[in-house]
């Protein structure tokens, strides 16, 4: 039952972060609907969910006009500029900027709407070839670049562990970004301002709230 699976993440969440001595408060969990059909979606919006993950711009718009617009939309998956323009209607938040490329892409859709459109700039913590993401040594000459465009905003930095087996492995990824979330607050940007933490999935979220993650998106968990 998803009512059940959301308690029982809900509770996790809880201990992970009474654990980490930190507060529930801040902590926002982007319920991950790919490949979920609408009813299940309105299932779990009906338990407290207001933020839902997608990570094909296809998908969320066809799924967009039988979701209450009470929610937040969040894209989580890899992003091609030339989705800029269905992206930036439909998303509260781009969780997978990686390029200047990209970003100047959304900052111009972003216009045309009169949107600041929010996002997450995504680092490759681990390294892994398959993964996208800007190297964390890249990071800092990216954000200058993008604090000069001005339709869009980045609100934090995001990233996704290698699959692993043991839920400790994911650990020094999330160090990795959360070192590089502190440094980027300290740097003096002009428009950019350090606030989400998005990393932690169903299977390893719990370490990445002990890290010091503020945004879970979690799927598995809550639609299995
Ligand atoms: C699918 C997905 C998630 C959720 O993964 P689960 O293992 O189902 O919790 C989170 N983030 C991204 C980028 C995803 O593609």
């Amino acid at each position: 039952m998803i009512k059940d699976n959301i308690e029982d993440i809900r509770c996790r969440i809880n201990a992970a972060i009474a654990k980490a001595n930190r507060s529930i408060d801040d902590i926002a969990v982007v319920a991950v609907t790919k490949t979920v059909q609408p009813d299940k979606i309105r299932e779990a919006i009906g338990c407290g969910i207001t933020d839902i993950g997608e990570n094909k711009v296809q998908e969320a718009t066809l799924k967009y006009n039988e979701i209450p617009k009470q929610v937040r939309w969040h894209m989580v998956g890899h992003l091609q500029s030339n989705k800029a323009k269905a992206a930036v209607e439909i998303f509260e938040m781009i969780h997978s900027l990686d390029s200047l490329h990209l970003a100047e892409a959304i900052d111009a859709q972003a216009r045309k709407l009169d949107k600041t459109q929010k996002v997450l700039v995504q680092v490759n913590a681990s390294g892994e070839e398959e993964k996208s993401g800007v190297a964390p040594e890249d990071l800092d000459s990216l954000l200058k670049e993008i604090d000069e465009l001005k339709n869009i905003s980045v609100t934090g930095l995001m990233t996704m562990a290698p699959i692993a087996d043991n839920k400790e492995k994911a650990r020094p990824y999330f160090r990795i970004l959360r070192d590089l979330f502190e440094s980027a607050k300290k740097k003096g940007y002009k428009r950019i301002k350090m606030q989400h933490l998005s990393m932690g999935m169903s299977e390893d979220f719990e370490t990445a709230l002990e890290e010091g993650a503020n945004m879970v998106r979690i799927g598995r968990a809550i639609f299995k």
